[in-house]
């Protein structure tokens, strides 16, 4: 049972104000109970781009991603692609001076759609096919973060030049909010490990490495989960990577000047969730860095991180329409999408907040569950939400922070076409990503 479902009356007043930091910064809610998102109505939105759709504020994006870099002036910030991967996303975050992380040749072959310097690449992956090696040593991809001793031989036996390469390494620190997304302890499926007696040990990356004419290795690399609030698991991390690097040099006589701490900040999907504190984890790596490379003797490294979530996700929402609301032991609300464009509930347990749009209810608010449209009982969107007792449908709702890992994650399950995704700036909307049509769809089956 949730807070506001001990406490109806609570559900009233918090109803009618934005969560902040939960929702895009430039959403009000105007006197008609419309939601404004960056100067644009939602509900003309919907009318002109239907439901569901994902909205991105640009302007959005782009402070952000300002901010990284003021605020860590001497990182280099790489934005995960992953995280939301089209042309206009990967231009702003050009624009904004942003490096990219790339796992496959297919976010490649974005960034090379919009002539993304390849100086400012990095490719990543545990399972990199030969077509995802090639395309980075093709695009001329600068850094490629190897992640088995197969990978190693297979890059050296493809590259020509000085491939610089990163080995990615399992610091062995514990974050992220669920396991499938905790990337940084033993026993996952990522990195090198750091124990001896294991074979793909970094010890034997580096040796492999350097045994490749065509490679050179630059750094290393490590990524300790993703929605990570507590900075010191950050410093921690950064400790333990300063340890690595002097222990390379003392074991193996090379110095090593890169080093890539991965991304994962957290970001409030509903109130009361922790804020990433950007300033404190600036200070507070530096510090750790600092330290206990003074400690060793040891050249203070050139850092780089990779936010993708932080950029994208909090400048994102997506509006339904509802389809049907079913009175019984539970009230639900039946949505016009689901899983298929919001896979993070089904696969972390992920949470959502939600308000109707577009028009001012009075009645009572009621404890709610809404859920998608979807052949699986798990199919839900929001549970426990307190939601106005006359929502019927046709009614729009808004879900806010699915500006990462929605449109990325999404699938054609039940043939459903995967939603647009519209870019708002100073009131202009503009269409970024068509909606997926049935004609899309059949076009790949030859049967
Ligand atoms: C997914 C991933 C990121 C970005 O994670 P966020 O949680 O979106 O910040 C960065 N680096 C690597 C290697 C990743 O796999």
């Amino acid at each position: 049972m949730t807070l506001s479902e001990l406490l109806p009356s609570l559900g009233c007043e918090a109803a009618d104000h934005l969560e902040p930091g939960v929702w895009p910064r430039s959403t009000r809610i105007g006197e008609d109970g419309e939601l404004l998102f960056a100067g644009a109505r939602v509900s003309h939105l919907a009318a002109r781009f239907g439901t569901p759709s994902y909205l991105i504020d640009e302007q959005q994006v782009r402070d952000t991603a300002r901010e990284y870099r003021e605020a860590l002036p001497d990182v280099e910030v790489a934005y995960a692609s992953k995280a939301l991967c089209t042309r206009s996303v990967l231009r702003w975050v050009a624009e904004a001076g942003l490096s990219l992380d790339t796992c496959s040749a297919g976010e490649i072959a974005v960034a090379r759609g919009v002539g993304f310097p390849a100086e400012r690449m990095l490719l990543h992956g545990n399972a990199k096919t030969p077509e995802d090696l090639k395309a980075a040593l093709a695009y001329g991809v600068r850094r490629i973060v190897v992640d088995s001793l197969d990978e190693i031989e297979q890059l050296g036996a493809l590259a020509h030049g000085a491939q610089q390469v990163m080995i990615r390494v399992t610091p062995g620190v514990a974050a992220g909010a669920h396991a499938a997304i905790s990337t940084g302890t033993e026993g996952q499926k990522f990195g090198f490990s750091l124990l001896d007696g294991v074979p793909d040990n970094v010890d034997a990356a580096v040796r492999a490495v350097r045994g490749q004419p065509g490679l050179r290795l630059a750094g290393l690399h490590c990524h300790i989960g993703s929605q990570v609030s507590r900075v010191d698991r950050y410093e921690a991390a950064a400790r333990r990577m300063a340890e690595v690097l002097v222990r390379i040099r003392d074991t193996h006589g090379v110095t090593l000047r890169e080093l890539d701490l991965g991304g994962g900040h957290a970001v409030p999907y509903v109130g009361g969730e922790p804020a990433f504190d950007l300033g404190g984890y600036s200070r507070r790596l530096r510090v750790a860095l600092a330290y206990e490379c003074a400690a060793h003797g040891f050249p203070l490294p050139r850092l780089t991180i990779e936010p993708g979530r932080a950029l994208v996700g909090p400048a994102g929402i997506t509006v339904y329409r509802v389809c049907a609301v079913k009175r019984g032991s539970r009230t639900f609300v039946a949505v016009d999408g689901g899983m298929s464009d919001n896979a993070r509930p089904s696969l972390y347990g992920a949470r959502y907040t939600t308000r109707l749009v577009g028009r001012r209810s009075k009645a009572k608010r009621l404890p709610m569950t809404v859920v998608g449209r979807h052949c699986e009982a798990g199919d839900v969107l929001a549970d426990g939400l307190l939601l106005p007792g006359d929502l019927h449908a046709g009614d729009l709702l808004a879900v806010p922070c699915t500006g990462a890992y929605h449109y990325s994650l999404a699938s054609n399950y039940n043939q459903v076409g995967r939603p647009p995704l519209v870019g708002v700036k100073d009131g202009v909307a503009t269409l970024l990503v068509r909606r997926e049509t049935e004609e899309d769809l059949s076009r790949r089956d030859l049967g």
